[in-house]
């Protein structure tokens, strides 16, 4: 297992649109592996595989760590089953931006489809915090960002910051 670099925004790979899982193998088990280790490393409440470079639909998330009983979830493939008519504003973070975040209006509620590490189906349904994070991992498999849901406004703010930042870092 490795900590892998995080991809910050405005790495393209962010805005790819991500391939199915197809091998159940020792490579997406490593790839899952590597997804919690670093998302635990950064403590965040999720990481997509965009996230450290690699294009395909495999996720984690972890809602429940900070009350001290963490629960990984694996997600490979997931298909989005249903979502609450109710919504939620709260505030939202990604660790591919740095010190950012944003308030965003989710579904209040998710039920969706999934494969584990080995290619068994499951299904999940998720509220709150759950919902929320699990809404915004998946955004990242359509290439799609927090910043994406942000008002015109807001969003050029966060560019802003974020060209800056990387100038600093270059
Ligand atoms: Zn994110």
């Amino acid at each position: 297992m490795a900590v892998r670099k995080l991809r910050i925004h405005p790495d393209p790979v962010l805005r790819e649109r991500c391939t199915p899982v197809t091998s159940f193998d020792q490579e997406l088990h490593q790839l899952l592996d590597d997804l919690g280790e670093s998302m635990y490393a950064h403590k965040g409440l999720g990481l997509a595989a965009p996230q450290i470079g690699v294009p395909v639909r495999a996720l984690v998330v972890d809602v429940d760590q900070r009350e001290g009983a963490p629960r990984l979830l694996e997600v490979v493939n997931p298909e989005l089953v249903a979502t609450s008519p109710e919504t939620v504003v709260g505030e939202e973070g990604c660790l591919s931006f740095p010190d950012e975040f944003e308030k965003v209006k989710r579904p209040l509620r998710v039920t969706l489809r999934a494969l584990d590490r080995h290619g068994q189906p499951w299904e999940l349904t998720g509220e709150g915090m759950l919902a929320r994070a699990l809404l915004h991992e998946m955004d990242h498999l359509e290439g799609k960002l927090f910043i994406d849901h942000l008002s015109r406004l807001k969003r050029s703010l966060v560019e802003r910051r974020m060209r800056k930042l990387q100038r600093a870092a270059s």
